[in-house]
């Protein structure tokens, strides 16, 4: 999929709206993690994504769905695991600045929240892009039940349980009785 797909152009808004169907995939992460290597994807996901775009006056709407997997390093073990997501979105995007005289402007300052295409142009990449960053989990987990890497000598204790004394291992309490009072 070419990067300009992404790019739509307001003048192809008719009155019916404009429905796109898309699938992201390896070549779209991949330019991603490369304009952003601060990314913590574990490798490229899979995702499909319907995006309704519509005017209201000045506004344009975009409503969508998106849905399939995206690959993460689980927080505790560090394992790269497939997580499922789902996400609805509704947006009203603001014509940017340029496009509004000057009372309409200050009118759309004031309302901080918007979102806002320019130009002629809805960036349909970077708001995708923001609706995958919403879906990610803060500490992602390839299960709840994960039980992580063993903090003394780095086992993944979801393979075999190590050999460090346990109370060490698994108490967060362990290291107080080494406390002398
Ligand atoms: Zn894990
Ligand atoms: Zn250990």
């Amino acid at each position: 999929m070419h990067p300009s797909t992404l790019q739509i152009s307001v003048a192809r808004l008719r009155d019916e709206g404009l429905d796109i169907h898309l699938k992201l995939s390896e070549e779209w992460f991949a330019r991603w993690q490369e304009e952003d290597p601060n990314l913590e994807f574990a490798g490229p996901g899979e995702l499909a994504v319907q995006v309704h775009l519509e005017r209201h006056g000045h506004d344009i709407l975009v409503r969508g769905h998106l849905e399939g997997t995206l690959n993460l390093h689980c927080s505790r073990c560090l394992a790269s695991f497939g997580l499922p997501v789902e996400a609805d979105f509704d947006l009203l995007l603001a014509p940017g600045p340029e496009q509004l005289n000057e009372e309409e402007e200050e009118l759309t300052r004031a309302d901080l929240d918007r979102d806002f295409y320019t130009g002629e142009t809805v960036n349909l990449e970077s708001i995708l892009r923001e609706q995958v960053l919403l879906t990610l989990p803060l500490k992602p987990l390839c299960a709840e039940t994960c039980k992580g890497i063993c903090p003394h000598c780095g086992a993944d204790l979801n393979q075999e349980p190590c050999q460090c004394p346990a109370e060490e291992s698994t108490s967060p309490f362990g290291k107080l009785k080494n406390i002398k009072l």
